[in-house]
């Protein structure tokens, strides 16, 4: 019966990859994958992860599985990396974690528990939004309808749309699907005060937010990054986080996240993180360990926090300066556009706002590769291809 399938679709983003993986030009730009690189194009092993590994094999004793939501340990370190110590759900033990595979992982038991749990519930995501979102939550068979949420033309945030929308076209116990931070694919978020005015909508519509928070530290700082969701966490009773440890511990090939469930009380999250169980069980069964255990091991200590902190900050500040020296580039060539928004947006992403057959050109003419919506990875830029992108950019518009 196998010989009746065709082939599937390849993934738009990871299947442009293996095209940039076979282009010969040795001048070749990469800006469509979701990986960090540094200026040498690399994608680097954190200093704390070769050390916190050191630790793990001199003192790792047994491969037998983990639990199925992972160790306590992670899920205590999870949420006060989100969180603070202090921060009152904490205190009053109102989360609980799962270790899961990868942030990606974590939609998905997260999609599966919400689908199960509250069949009627439909899920809103942002326009647009990443892109596996819509395969992942398809996949838990949740109905999903989307939000405005960015501007292409002015490069700004929809929001008065977006509270329209969300505040008398959902139906109570509807999911809210929000970026943390760094919203990919477009690099704006949400200002303290439009956070502030988007839970007051939530809470009077009665709508559950699910939190993809897959950048912590990449944007403006590891707090800065999170004070909307701490927000979030203050001011809601319940709501679900999905962290990935991918990007800000570089651990893509370990497939490190969590899924972290807050209850109105201790009790309500230990019921629902029952049925979380559940659904890993028939999944998975439980997470593979070693990417949490460095994390784990980064975490509790406070020299390996610290020098994990410093690359992360090294990071992030690259990153700025790819966007600070992209659009002064732009314009020392007298760009008929004007590309300063790049400066003010956080994270890897952006939407460039070119156009298909301008990607189509960038890719052929000069091997410089750009997913079809026109996002681009900020930190595939380097000091070394700006020029010759830039020049590129400015001959295909
Ligand atoms: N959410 C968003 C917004 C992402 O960009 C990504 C990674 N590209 C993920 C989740 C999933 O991350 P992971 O690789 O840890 O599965």
């Amino acid at each position: 019966m196998l010989e009746r399938l065709t082939m599937a679709p390849p993934d738009p983003i990871l299947g442009l990859n293996e095209t940039f993986r076979n282009d010969p030009n040795p001048e070749k730009i990469n800006l469509s994958v979701g990986v960090y690189v540094d200026d040498t194009g690399i994608s680097p092993i954190f200093s704390a992860v070769r050390e916190a590994e050191k630790i793990i094999l001199k003192s790792e004793k047994t491969k037998s599985y983990l639990g199925i939501g992972g160790t306590t340990e992670f899920g205590c370190h999870v949420r006060e990396l989100i969180l603070g110590a202090e921060h009152p759900v904490i205190q009053e033990e109102r989360g609980q974690t799962a270790q899961t595979p990868g942030g990606t992982g974590a939609l998905r038991v997260a999609g599966d528990f919400l689908k199960h749990s509250f069949p009627e519930s439909r899920l809103r995501v942002s326009s647009p939004t990443w892109a596996n979102h819509a395969n992942v939550f398809q996949a838990s068979s949740l109905e999903i309808r989307a939000y405005p949420y960015y501007d292409p033309k002015s490069h700004m945030l929809r929001f008065d749309e977006m509270l329209d929308v969300l505040g008398n076209d959902t139906k109570p116990g509807d999911i809210l699907l929000l970026h943390g931070c760094c919203h990919n694919p477009t690099g704006v978020d949400l200002t303290v005060d439009q956070w502030e005015q988007l839970i007051r909508v939530m809470q009077s519509c009665k709508l559950l937010p699910l939190v993809d928070l897959a950048y912590q530290g990449f944007g403006r700082g590891l707090e800065e990054d999170v004070a909307g969701v701490r927000r979030m966490c203050s001011r809601m009773d319940e709501l679900l986080i999905c962290t990935s440890y991918s990007k800000n511990f570089g651990l893509y090939n370990d497939r490190v996240g969590a899924l972290t469930v807050i209850g109105k009380t201790s009790k309500d999250a230990v019921r629902s993180f029952s049925h979380v169980k559940k659904m890993i069980r028939s999944n998975y069964s439980n997470p593979p360990a070693h990417g949490g255990l460095i994390v784990t091991r980064i975490l509790e200590k406070e020299v390996l926090k610290n020098m994990w902190k410093e690359q992360l900050d090294r990071i992030r500040k690259r990153i700025q300066e790819m966007r600070r020296m992209f659009s002064m580039s732009m314009k020392e060539r007298d760009c008929s556009r004007d590309f300063s928004f790049m400066t003010e947006e956080s994270g890897m992403f952006s939407i460039s706002g070119l156009e298909p057959p301008q990607i189509v050109e960038m890719r052929e003419k000069h091997s410089i590769y750009i997913v079809g919506s026109g996002r681009i990875n900020v930190a595939g830029m380097s000091s070394s291809n700006m020029s010759r992108l830039a020049d590129a950019v400015i001959s295909c518009l």
